[in-house]
């Protein structure tokens, strides 16, 4: 069965697109952290991320780069942090949170509630600064 993550990336599901290419995604999670939290996708599903081949996986961290270059631009912060879990969702994915000390990254804390509208206005600021 499909991932929630290859659903997005079919557009069977929606989500708050921050950036893409041939074989990668970034939009925003839907249970931030902090506001700007994002994730990073393969377009081909995997479920582990260490079960990447080396060059996709080379190149998944460059698009990220990238990706975390244009949510420090938008995002008041020290640096972007990253993390992978991949506890809940089976498709391999990157955390990319803008922190400002180590509580923004902790994942045990309540998540924010944001309405569409903000969804909306930070996936289109991070989008611009790419
Ligand atoms: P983990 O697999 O432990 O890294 O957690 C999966 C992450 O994906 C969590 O932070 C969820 O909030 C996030 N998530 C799950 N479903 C969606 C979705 N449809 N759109 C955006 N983010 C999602």
């Amino acid at each position: 069965m499909a991932s929630i993550f290859t659903k997005i990336v079919n557009g069977e599901i929606p989500c708050h697109k921050v950036a893409e290419d041939d074989n990668f995604l970034a939009f925003l999670d839907i249970n931030p952290l902090v506001k700007g939290h994002t994730l990073v996708i393969p377009k081909k599903e995997t479920d582990y991320i260490f079960d990447i081949d080396d060059r996709e996986l080379g190149e998944m961290m460059v698009f990220a780069k990238k990706v975390a270059k244009a949510i420090d631009k938008t995002i008041p912060c020290s640096r972007v942090g990253i993390a992978v879990l991949g506890l809940e969702v089976p498709h391999a994915h990157i955390h990319l949170v803008p922190i400002n000390g180590i509580y923004d990254i902790d994942f045990s804390k309540p998540k924010l509630k944001l309405d569409q509208d903000e969804f909306l206005s930070i996936a289109e600021s991070i989008t611009k600064n790419i």
